[in-house]
């Protein structure tokens, strides 16, 4: 089984992205392994504090670890958008693949100073873990909101990533590029997308020459996802339109069995409407692969 690093280069060579699903119970993991699996892909799954919180963090650890081994397939975990060394050494010893090591609200040179003492410290748990730092602003919260947060000043530069990836050891950058997390109404309606910023993407790629992960990809539109993963955007994390198909899904099992109290009986519309937007995210990811 090849590693992370090894699976997340490989795309790279290709000109592909890793798909990043966050998942807080089965239905998610199921879609999102289902998925993955019928178009024979690698694939990420995330967490954030408040989900490892809900399904466990050992119990996730072991849950993908089995999964990977039952099945032989490149299924990887990530401990997204941890905010303390304590969470991360608890996800380290978890047996996570990754971490995202966020501390982007605290000024820059103590994200600096903390992200490169985390590195130190994880790496010294498990040296072959991945560990992501973001720097700048994209908002918080994967869920719908009414408006849209001023983040022009919180966008990344070329340098500041670079003195950060050079200062710190991080594998892989989180920057601010035009993305957000969460999704307006309109976008969940598919009125409006989000842009990218994809020139911005090409110079902290040079300057860097680090693996770049695009959160808030839910709600993109969909050329820039692909100009900003050919411009070196190597994971794209995907959580809002999960949450809202797996709602739906949900919702329509319920209706459609108004009497029935069999959770298996009535989840199945959830966990097909969750596989059928990991389903088209991972084809649009990795579209050279799938061209080859
Ligand atoms: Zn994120």
């Amino acid at each position: 089984m090849n590693t992370l690093r090894a699976v997340i280069q490989d795309a790279q060579a290709r000109g592909d992205a890793v798909g990043h699903f966050n998942v807080s119970d089965l239905v998610l993991l199921k879609a999102v392994l289902a998925a993955a699996r019928e178009l024979d892909v690698p694939v990420m799954v995330g967490l954030s504090e408040g989900e490892r919180e809900f399904v466990g963090t050992r119990t996730i650890g072991a849950l993908v670890r089995s999964l990977r081994e039952e099945f032989d397939f490149p299924i990887f975990l990530n401990a997204d958008h941890t905010h303390s060394l304590a969470k991360g050494i608890e996800a380290a010893k978890a047996g996570f693949d990754a971490i995202v090591f966020d501390l982007s609200a605290l000024p820059f040179a103590e994200n600096v100073r903390q992200t490169k003492q985390a590195v130190e410290a994880l790496k010294s748990i498990n040296p072959s873990m991945m560990v992501e730092g973001e720097i700048g602003d994209i908002g918080t919260g994967s869920e719908i909101h009414d408006a849209a947060p001023d983040l022009a000043k919180g966008l990344s530069s070329p340098d500041e990533a670079k003195h950060f990836v050079e200062s710190t050891g991080v594998d892989i950058l989180a920057p601010a590029v035009g993305n957000m997390h969460g999704m307006l109404r309109s976008m969940v309606k598919g009125e409006t997308k989000k842009r990218l910023d994809i020139e911005r993407i090409a110079g902290i790629k040079r300057a860097t020459g680090a693996f770049l992960t695009l959160h808030g990809g839910s709600g993109t539109d969909d050329d820039d996802l692909r100009r900003a993963i050919a411009a070196g955007i190597n994971i794209v994390h995907i959580n809002t339109e999960l949450r809202v198909a797996w709602r739906h899904g949900l919702e329509q099992g319920l209706a459609k069995m108004p009497d029935e109290v069999v959770p298996y009986k009535i989840v199945p519309p959830a966990v097909e409407a969750v596989k059928q937007v990991v389903l088209s995210r991972l084809r649009l990811f990795n579209g050279k692969r799938r061209a080859a």
